[in-house]
């Protein structure tokens, strides 16, 4: 489920005939065709061995299938490693997993994952992605501001060894203009939102919008649905059926349970059914960069806002 690559370039060769000695039997006069064929095996050589970069790059991009669902979890709280991630592994499930310092996380090490724990949950496969230094609203920040936060984020990865993160989430699902060309330049490849402005966000979770690649901007990908006290079965249900026609259910999670803020919380054994119904649905469940089999997000161009503009038209012409 990693997905960072290793690099294998081709040896470097120098040309010469120390790395050819039949060279050395070779009259003046066929020197120059000596050479030729010398390049030929070098060009032989190279096309051997394409990096791994070139071949991801060819790989033609899946058609999405139905059923397509991603699961994210905000905040780092401490129940990821405790209650999530040994979940998720006995369903075989992908996930990515949002971190942050702020809220606190960076002194409350009872309710939040320590660096260490972060680390285990890139080992075992999961994705660690970006949720900004001190958990600030992003859509307000400073650009110089909002970068250094997420610098920092990729410095901790970077020490500890885990994937460079290339996915992000707006803290308190505010997003703005700027903050994807923040991100864009940054590298970013895919950026989850909550569902406003299209919907009102509730607070304490609830239904929101299928991501639908030809619609909206990677940088601004909508929640479909956000576990709460206002997030049922039902709900469930219903976001997982939005995965149909090309588009994608993204579920937002936060502590299993967010043991500081009861607003988002969902206990473990209710969270449990919403896997094993998954399961049931034969549902592909991935990490947010996972979407990269079946999204290229190198293609987004135009506004990025103008998915969210053109729904919030068609919205007020439906009234
Ligand atoms: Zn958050």
């Amino acid at each position: 489920m990693n997905m960072a690559t290793t690099k294998s370039y081709p040896q470097k060769l120098v040309l010469g005939s120390g790395n050819f000695p039949a060279l050395h039997r070779f009259s003046s006069a066929l020197l120059p065709c000596a050479v030729a064929l010398s390049l030929l095996f070098l060009g032989l050589l190279l096309s051997a061995s394409p990096s791994t970069d070139k071949a991801a790059a060819a790989e033609p991009l899946k058609p999405i299938p139905d059923r397509l669902v991603v699961l994210t979890f905000d905040d780092g709280n401490k129940t990821d490693i405790e209650v999530v991630a040994p979940l998720l592994k006995k369903y075989g499930f992908g996930a990515t997993f949002f971190i942050t310092e702020g809220l606190g996380a960076d002194k409350d090490k009872k309710t939040f994952l320590t660096w260490e724990e972060v680390q285990q949950l890139d080992k075992l496969g999961f994705e660690i992605g970006n949720h900004t230094r001190r958990h600030l609203d992003a859509s307000k920040q400073p650009r110089d501001e909002l970068d250094a936060d997420l610098a920092y984020i990729e410095e901790q990865c970077e020490k500890l060894g885990i994937a460079r993160p290339v996915s992000f989430c707006y803290p308190g699902y505010r997003h703005s203009a700027q903050a994807v060309e923040v991100l864009k330049k940054r590298t970013y490849r895919f950026a989850r939102r909550g569902n406003a402005p299209e919907i009102p966000q509730n607070r304490e979770g609830g239904r929101g919008l299928a991501y639908d690649p030809a619609v909206d901007h990677p940088l601004l990908i909508p929640s479909t649905g956000a576990a709460g006290p206002k997030f049922t079965h039902d709900d469930l249900v219903w976001a997982v059926d939005q995965a149909r026609a090309g588009k994608i259910c993204v579920l937002t999670f936060h502590g299993v349970p967010a043991r500081l803020h009861p607003w988002v919380t969902l206990v473990p054994e209710e969270f449990e059914r919403y896997l094993m119904y998954l399961k049931q649905q034969n549902c592909k469940v991935i990490a947010l960069r996972d979407l990269g089999q079946y999204v290229d997000p190198t293609k987004a161009g135009g506004d990025p806002y103008d998915g969210i503009n053109s729904r919030l038209k068609s919205k007020s012409a439906s009234k």
